[in-house]
């Protein structure tokens, strides 16, 4: 069987630990005996990027800034116990952080969704995406405590030296204060990324807030949104069938518990933080849940959401057997060829992307699967695997 072509090159971002190990045996097994791979590779494995300075990070942000789509592995983001282990001679930054802030991107958790994991709320039929802001809010705030009465102000000074200023509360004794921000810029690059995000996932897009109590902060953020999807947005939307809709976020809360799932659910920092470990715990395993960075001009990058699982790694440098689950490392593959070949023109390739992402589903709907999972599924006869025995039984059923 001849393989099928590629034009342009994925950018891969190869990382650390187990998932390094699976990221190979998935190459291996699963892409290259099918596909004319093609990539760019960059090794953000910690020793090179410690061999590097981290300049590899920046590079790879950069090619995929250049060539449109990326695909990385988990890597290792280093503290004081790392930097001993690998004799660092720096603390490197978090490699999402660092590619995250070049490509202005907002990342996307999706579950992979099976049958015989039945997601905590039964009527979920299919994946709720959450869309975080990350930038700004309560991650970003300035505290006060205070000692005893006085009165806080909101003091703003322009500056074309213009001064503006209210009142926040007169206190009596001690308490609390607090202060937030955000910018326009950012806001705007969060809702073309989400819009960018749902047209190529043809799913709804809902976005809540609390506008009604917030209004002027919370308030803007639902008119950047409803500015941006009116005037670029729209008519695309209505072309794909999708719609846009915002709505309080308790109202929200109530609407996704009582939906079927199937639509993306952008949020502030502080929403999607909470809301995002809620929606992955209640669909079931962490290491089904995927992750994509989208930048506001489109570009993209797939991943886990899960770690390096350094646990496991160390059994598997000791020559014992693992039980890592590969899917959401795989779905990065998958995700990003069927997106390249999207973008290339080349059918072949994403139907070949969307076999593969079936063909793992129906293994593990047969019961094939690792440890993580057998420990949850329901309605199916179990059969135990290892890492690489499910990478095997994946090839047979593709
Ligand atoms: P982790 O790698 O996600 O693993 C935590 C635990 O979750 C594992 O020990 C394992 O539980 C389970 N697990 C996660 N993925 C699994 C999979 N694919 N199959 C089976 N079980 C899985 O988180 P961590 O141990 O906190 O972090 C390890 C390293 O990853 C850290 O150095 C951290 O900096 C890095 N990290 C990277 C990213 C990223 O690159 N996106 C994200 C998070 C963390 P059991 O041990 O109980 O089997
Ligand atoms: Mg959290």
């Amino acid at each position: 069987m001849a393989k099928i072509p590629m034009k342009t090159p994925l950018v891969e971002i190869d990382g650390d630990e187990m998932t390094r190990v699976l990221w190979q045996w998935i190459k291996e097994e699963l892409i290259c005996p099918f596909v004319e791979l093609k990539t760019e590779y960059y090794d953000l494995g910690l020793m090179n990027r410690e061999a590097t300075k981290d300049q590899i990070t920046v590079d790879a942000a950069q090619a995929i800034k250049r060539l449109g789509v990326g695909v990385k592995c988990a890597t290792i983001t280093p503290n004081a116990q790392r930097v001993e282990e690998y004799g660092l001679s720096q603390m490197w930054k978090s490699p999402n952080g660092t590619i995250r802030s070049i490509l202005d991107g907002t990342t996307f958790r999706a579950p992979i969704v099976v049958d015989c994991i039945r997601p905590f709320v039964p009527n979920w039929k299919k994946p709720i995406t959450i869309a975080r802001h990350s930038y700004g809010d309560v991650y970003k705030d300035t505290e006060l405590r205070v000692a005893g009465p006085g009165t806080a102000k909101l003091v703003f000074e322009g500056a074309d030296g213009s001064r503006t200023e209210s009142e926040i509360f007169r206190f009596e004794g001690p308490g609390i204060v607090q202060g937030l921000y955000n910018i326009d810029r950012s806001i705007e690059s969060f809702v073309r990324s989400c819009m960018e995000y749902a047209l190529s996932a043809g799913e709804d897009l809902w976005f809540s807030a609390k506008d009604t109590i917030s209004k002027t902060y919370d308030h803007r953020f639902k008119d950047i949104f409803a500015g941006i999807y009116e005037s670029e947005y729209k008519a695309r939307f209505e072309e794909k069938g999708i719609g846009y809709f915002y709505t309080l976020i308790d109202d929200a809360v109530a609407r996704v518990i009582r939906s079927e799932g199937g639509f993306v659910w952008a949020l502030k920092n502080y929403d999607g933080d909470v809301m995002s470990d809620m929606v992955a715990t209640a669909f079931g395993s962490l290491a089904m849940m995927t992750s994509v960075l989208v930048s506001p001009d489109g570009c993209t990058e797939y991943e886990a959401a899960h770690g390096t699982v350094t646990r496991h790694y160390y059994k598997h440098r000791a020559g014992e057997a693992t039980s890592t689950n590969c899917m959401a490392t795989l779905f990065a593959w998958t995700g990003a060829l069927k997106k390249r070949g999207e973008l290339d023109g080349i059918a072949e390739l994403s139907a070949f992307a969307g076999r593969l992402e079936q063909a793992a589903i129906q293994t593990i709907e047969s019961g094939v699967m690792t440890k993580d999972l057998a420990a949850i599924a329901v309605g199916v006869e179990v059969k135990p695997v290892d890492s690489r025995g499910f990478i095997r039984a994946i090839r047979e059923h593709m």
